[in-house]
This record gives structure tokens, C-alpha cells and sequence, in this order.
């Protein structure tokens, strides 16, 4: 059975927007965290002390000036690493203190990745791309490309499927990886600097997927931006300063992607060749 993944926008999508969710459940819970880095006799303090909960739900930008430990963060939230301190519960479970192998498990069924840089295989379609999370949980073939289809189709990129990513612009790759992030229908999608790399309207495009995936699936996002404009599209907002939360505030009135869209140039990708 497959969840329908997005669907058209919403009617209202202002009064959806700031629409309050009731008594949202701990998707994560960072308890005293402390990272330090030994580089030879030089321990480095990345994190000193963060305390913090993420609701099912939420929709959190991470900001904060360069070396204050947001990368850091999100590598401990997305069990690539382990806190050197602290405690992490994911999802209800404890992972502080799980191996590598138990981690890699958990990161494959409950987070999405979205990276600045993309990170697709260049050498395989966006479908193989998309399909490729569901292959290391076993899923089956027709599943898997069925699951990839409607992922695809729910960023925008229904027809695509066949294109490998450098015949795609960069924000229809960004919308690859998005799509990659969710077809495992993770309990939280992580991304570090998402749109680092795109121009202000693709920007938008990319936030205007989040916002939906946000709303209408429910997905919990945590978003890396040092961009405040693009903070403004996540429902809080949590600035770090030298490995401690400096911050942490909710956004009263979210930016709406899909609005802003409506007003915006349309700058065509670059593929008009593609009518073969
Ligand atoms: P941000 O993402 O906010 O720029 P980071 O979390 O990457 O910050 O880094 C926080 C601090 O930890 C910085 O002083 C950085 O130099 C240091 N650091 C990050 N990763 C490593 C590492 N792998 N080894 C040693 N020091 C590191
Ligand atoms: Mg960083």
C-alpha cells in the first residue's frame, strides 16, 4: 500500500499556515549534549551543553554564524555521529549510546537527508536515485518504483524520471533529493543549507515543497540556513552561538512559499531541448 504523497495546494493555505497542532509528541530530545573534537593535543568544545526538544510536526530552522556547531548538531540529530555527552532520544528510542551499524539502521528508517550539494548519483536516473533509500530496507521492486513515481511526481517531477542529474537544472535536482528524502516516509527530514546553492526563485520552490510536505504529510523538518529570509518559511527559529543555543523562538507569521511563487519572474530551467 502506498501513501499518497503530495497533493494539489490547499485552499487556504494562510489559514493552514498558522494553524496550530495539537500537543505535538517528542520527535527529538537533546538532553545536555556536548561534542568535543580531538585533533592531536587540540580538543575543540563544539558543543557545550545543548538542550532541546523537537515536536512531531514542527517545521525549525537551525541558524547561527559559522563554527557555532550547527553542522555538528545535525550530524548528532542525524545519528552520522554521537554526542561525546549528553543524551539523544530519537523517535522515543535512546541513541546516544547505539553502535554504528544500529545507527546506519535507524538513519535509514526514520530521517531523510536533503545536503546543500545535492548528493545524487550522477550516473543513475532520478528514479534509481529516488529507489535507492527503499533498496537498503528490503522493499520490493514494484513498490519501490512505484513509491519513487509518486515521490517524483509530488516534487514537480513527473516525466523526469529517466534524467540523470546533470540533465536536470539545480533546483530539479534539489527536488531529486527531496524526493529521495521522503520515500522511506521518515518521522524527520533533515537538510544543511538546502538552497545554498540555488537562485532566490528556485529557493522558493524549494520551500514551498518543504512547507507542503510540512503541512500536508505532517513530516517534522529541520532545516541549516544562514539565510534569514529563508528561516522565515519554518514555524521556529533556533540560533546557536558558540556551541549553545543562543535563541529559540517560533515564527508568529510564517512566510508562504506558494504566495510569494504567485508573484515571482518564472525563470525557465534550462531544458528546452527537452521535447525529443
Ligand atoms: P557550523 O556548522 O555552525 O559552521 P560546526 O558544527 O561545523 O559549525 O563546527 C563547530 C566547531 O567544531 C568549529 O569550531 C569547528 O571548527 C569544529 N569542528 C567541526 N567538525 C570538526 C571535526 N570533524 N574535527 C575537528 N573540529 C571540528
Ligand atoms: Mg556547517
Amino acid at each position: 500500500m502506498s501513501t499518497s504523497l503530495i497533493l494539489e495546494p490547499p485552499q487556504a493555505p494562510q489559514a493552514m499556515l498558522t494553524a496550530e497542532l495539537p500537543e505535538a509528541r517528542p520527535v527529538i530530545q537533546l538532553e545536555h549534549i556536548h561534542k568535543t573534537y580531538t585533533m592531536g593535543d587540540v580538543e575543540v568544545h563544539a558543543l557545550r551543553g545543548v538542550t532541546c526538544t523537537i515536536g512531531e510536526g514542527e517545521f525549525v530552522a537551525i541558524m547561527g554564524a559559522s563554527g557555532s556547531g550547527k553542522s555538528t548538531t545535525m550530524n548528532i540529530i542525524g545519528c552520522l555521529d554521537r554526542p561525546t555527552k549528553g543524551t539523544y532520544i530519537l523517535d522515543g528510542e535512546d541513541v546516544s549510546e547505539m553502535s554504528k551499524d544500529e545507527r546506519a539502521d535507524i538513519r535509514c528508517q526514520k530521517i531523510g537527508f536533503v545536503f546543500q550539494g545535492f548528493n545524487l548519483l550522477s550516473r543513475t536516473s532520478a528514479l534509481e536515485n529516488v529507489e535507492l533509500p527503499m533498496l537498503y530496507l528490503g522493499v520490493d521492486a514494484a513498490q519501490r518504483h512505484q513509491r519513487a513515481m509518486e515521490a517524483l511526481a509530488a516534487v514537480g517531477l513527473a516525466g523526469r524520471e529517466q534524467n540523470h542529474p546533470n540533465q536536470l537544472s539545480g533546483g530539479q535536482q534539489q527536488r531529486v533529493a527531496v524526493a529521495r528524502s521522503l520515500v522511506n516516509h521518515p518521522a524527520l527530514i533533515l537538510a544543511d543549507e538546502p538552497t545554498g546553492n540555488l537562485d532566490s526563485r528556485t529557493s522558493v520552490e524549494v520551500m514551498e515543497i518543504f512547507q507542503r510536505l510540512n503541512r500536508e504529510m505532517g513530516i517534522t523538518l529541520v532545516l541549516v540556513t544562514h539565510e534569514p529570509d529563508i528561516a522565515e518559511y519554518a514555524k521556529r527559529v533556533i540560533v546557536f552561538k558558540d556551541g549553545k543555543i543562543k535563541s529559540d523562538r517560533s515564527i508568529e507569521k510564517q512566510r508562504n512559499a506558494a504566495e510569494e511563487l504567485k508573484n515571482m519572474p518564472i525563470i525557465e530551467d534550462d531544458d528546452e531541448e527537452e521535447d525529443e
